[in-house]
């Protein structure tokens, strides 16, 4: 039989994904095996497979589903691509990038979150290089990148998210529109110039500078 997970999984994906537009594919495949009820702390496990976003501590959210499957599909990544993502958070959009295939450097800002993340991916066997950083800085060393995803919510575009874009390449980012609403920029890079698209509105956590350490 099914494992429960499983099953709560495939009806994640049907009702909330491919019915509302997005395509089967190796994105959906992916989200059908991670256990998202682990990515959100054990009292909300339950509510891990709900059509929304769930406190992970610390103030942060691991994103809705939905949010994260079409942020994922306007990326357009796949295998062997090199994929940054700024806001590690639960782990859950980072895993997600490397059940596709594609190799991912993840940054953290919040060091306890990093730590924690890195230890959950390891133990499901996914390779993501988790980075406690500020992620408005970008991160040469795996530049350049295919896609860039951001995960939190930017009040304006740090030149290093550009920069690190490899030709032909997509950032996906929740872009402060006006107070408390964002809506998804993507941007492409194309004969080294850049063509910007405006995609949903949204609700994110704000991009913050520095790094928290652990205390
Ligand atoms: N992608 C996550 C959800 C992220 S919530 C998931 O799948 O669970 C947004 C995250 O962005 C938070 O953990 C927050 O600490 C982080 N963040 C905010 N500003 C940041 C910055 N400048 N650099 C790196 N991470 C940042």
């Amino acid at each position: 039989m099914k494992e429960e997970w499983k099953v709560r999984a495939e009806a994640m994906v049907r009702r909330q994904i491919l019915a509302r537009g997005i395509p089967e594919g190796l994105l959906t495949e992916a989200m059908r095996t991670l256990p998202r009820d682990r990515f959100v702390p054990e009292e909300l496990r339950e509510r891990a497979w709900d059509d929304g976003p769930l406190p992970i501590g610390r103030g942060q959210t691991i994103s809705q589903p939905y949010m994260v499957a079409r942020m994922t599909w306007l990326l357009d990544v796949g295998p062997g691509d090199r994929v940054l993502e700024i806001g590690t958070g639960s782990g859950y959009q980072a895993a997600l990038l490397a059940a596709m295939g594609c190799v991912v450097v993840s940054v953290e800002r919040i060091a306890v979150l990093a730590r924690h993340a890195k230890a959950f991916l390891d133990e499901l066997g996914l390779t993501v290089t988790v980075v406690a950083g500020d992620g408005r800085e970008g991160y040469a060393p795996g530049a350049p990148y295919r896609g860039i995803l951001v995960t939190a919510a930017a009040q304006e575009l740090p030149p290093a998210w550009s920069e690190e874009l490899d030709e032909g390449g997509r950032l996906v980012v929740p872009l402060e529109v006006s107070p408390g609403l964002e809506r998804l920029l993507v941007r492409r890079r194309v004969e080294g110039r850049f063509i910007d698209g405006w995609d949903d509105y949204c609700r994110f956590v704000p991009v913050l500078p520095g790094v928290e350490e652990e205390d």
